[in-house]
């Protein structure tokens, strides 16, 4: 045995196959754990899961293959590897023994921690664990004799090897996408389980963290007043602003869906629809900062929007009493400075909940109440959960499944296209229930308590239901569909409101099919409140050409 393996080492081994071997073996033997938990994950061990779970190793193997592939150069290799299989080899052993997710917090501990504690850690497990999945290879390669590609033609070599693996691994994604998205989606911790990728992440975003600088929130619109038509009124205003979750436009029969999906919206006198607006991200993590930032689109990143105050600021400056509500995951940072309740958990305040699901009904608790005992012009922001998915049969109560039958799995592979689809439609049944009581709430209050309430509308961003072979959201928006961009949107204000702000309803009314975008919302809602401030841009003010001059 010995001596056949000196042989082999004696011999030269070409860098492309090393490379490949290295690849395989990090995938396989270096993610015991992140494989069980993706089995799991994906319904278990049974000869029909065989394909996702073969193709699934094989997207990753391709993907450490181009990884890999971009350092296999002489004098780059064997130290990369090597540091790999040992880092890889360590953290598996720490993720198995202790059940322990490799991520920004465990590099913390890692680093902070004392010898005396670390020492600890070490036991004859993990020197075996390290020993057999990391050093044994590791000085199999530190001694091998690799030939590396040379010249023009070994570049133009790798970048095959690494733009093709990367291709055939987009390619099995592509296939296999309506069963590994909703894996993947409701099981995070698979992203912090994937060795070593996760530990390089982690580094990544310890030391980002630990050597940027402390973010300083630079103020914006502090000039923020109320105009004119606020000079010399007595009653208050009440704006609610809800944002939706993952309701894509072409779902709502308001915007033309051949399913009746806004039975109660299509009711509402004096309700405008706008039908052709796109979102910012594709993501909530992206568009809720972004639609609250004075950035539009193109120039928007999160740590712009994370430096600088956005709309709920400006808004406040200007003397409006905000509250934002929540039945989501938070407001991604954009209501760190004002009031904020928590409507999400079934031991909260909600008191529409059914098991460990709170439906968005709940956000309109105590809101007659609110509204009539406070003293001050209010914006209030509801935050849905709306049409989360993948489990969209969760998230509206039982007499909302007029679609039948639903998909209630998180395992698309379970489901047809069809009771994908109808449980979605469900979700958008429900929010339609939901913003007619909103307004229905708001109209009351017009009524009895003498306030001027309006209600705007949009959602985050839209979700894909199988076309194209696509599934939830979150795609690139440089190739994002329609499906996952193009959002709902909608505005409904008490007569007394829109007679108020001069607002033109006969105008809005002519622009409701105009191109529009979440750029347009922090300009608009300032445009629609008459608050004067330098931040505010006419130009993406939907109401400055449908305001009459006061
Ligand atoms: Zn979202």
């Amino acid at each position: 045995m010995d001596v056949s393996l000196d042989k082999l080492l004696a011999r030269r081994i070409s860098a492309p196959f090393l490379t490949l071997a290295v690849a395989v073996f990090l995938a396989t033997a270096g993610n015991i754990k992140f494989w069980t938990t993706f089995t799991a994950a994906a319904g278990g061990l049974t000869p029909g899961r065989l394909p996702l779970l073969g193709g699934a190793m094989l997207i990753i193997v391709l993907f450490f293959n181009a990884c890999l592939t971009l350092a296999s150069f002489r004098f780059v290799a064997k130290p990369v590897f090597i540091l790999l299989l040992v880092t890889a080899s360590t953290a598996s052993y720490f993720i198995a023994a202790y059940g322990i997710v490799i991520d920004r917090a465990m590099v913390q501990n890692v680093f902070e921690t004392d010898m005396r504690e670390a020492g600890e850690l070490v036991s004859w497990n993990m020197l075996l664990t390290v020993g057999l999945l990391g050093l044994l290879p590791a000085s199999w390669i530190a001694r091998a004799r690799i030939a590396y590609p040379q010249g023009r033609r070994g570049l133009v070599q790798r970048a095959g090897i690494a733009g093709g693996s990367l291709l055939l691994a987009l390619l099995l994604l592509v296939l296999l996408f309506k069963s590994l998205a909703p894996a993947v989606r409701e099981h995070r911790e698979l992203r912090f389980l994937l060795t070593p990728t996760n530990t390089i992440q982690a580094m990544n975003g310890y030391l980002r963290g630990k050597w940027a600088t402390p973010v300083v929130v630079a103020p914006l619109g502090r000039d923020a007043m109320k105009g004119k038509a606020w000079a010399g009124q007595t009653r208050r205003t009440v704006t609610v602003i809800v944002v939706g979750e993952t309701a894509r436009a072409m779902n709502f029969s308001l915007n033309g869906y051949r399913r009746q999906t806004n039975p109660l919206l299509a009711r509402q006198p004096g309700l405008i629809n706008f039908s052709n607006v796109r979102s910012c991200g594709t993501a909530t993590a992206v568009s809720v900062p972004c639609v609250f930032s004075a950035f539009g689109r193109e120039e928007y990143s999160a740590s712009k929007a994370a430096s600088q105050e956005g709309l709920l600021d400006v808004l406040d400056h200007a003397g409006f009493k905000v509250l934002w509500r929540d039945n989501n995951s938070g407001c991604k940072g954009v209501c760190a400075r004002v009031a904020f309740e928590d409507l999400s958990r079934p031991d909260g305040p909600n008191g529409f909940c059914a098991g460990e699901e709170c439906y968005d009904e709940g956000l309109l608790g105590g809101l007659p109440e609110l509204i009539r005992r406070s003293e001050h012009d209010l914006v209030i922001v509801l935050h849905q959960k709306g049409s989360h998915g993948p489990a969209y049969a969760k998230r509206y109560p039982h007499d909302f499944g007029r679609f039948n039958p639903v998909c209630d799995s998180n395992d698309f592979d379970k489901c047809t296209a069809a009771s994908i689809a109808n449980a979605y439609d469900n979700t958008i049944l429900y929010t339609d229930y939901f913003l007619s009581k909103t307004i229905d709430t708001l109209r009351a209050a017009a009524e009895q308590d003498g306030v001027d309430t309006a209600m705007l509308y949009f959602s985050d961003h839209g979700e894909s239901l199988g076309e194209n072979n696509l599934y939830l959201h979150g795609a690139p928006y440089m190739f994002a569909p329609d499906e996952q961009t193009r959002v709902p949107m909608m505005l409904w204000m008490s007569d007394h409101f829109s007679e108020r702000f001069g607002i033109d309803r006969n105008c809005l009314m002519a622009r409701r099919s105009e191109a529009l975008s979440h750029d347009n919302v922090f300009h608009s809602v300032l445009g629609l409140l008459d608050v004067n401030t330098a931040v505010l841009n006419p130009k993406l003010d939907l109401f400055h050409a449908c305001t009459r001059g006061m």
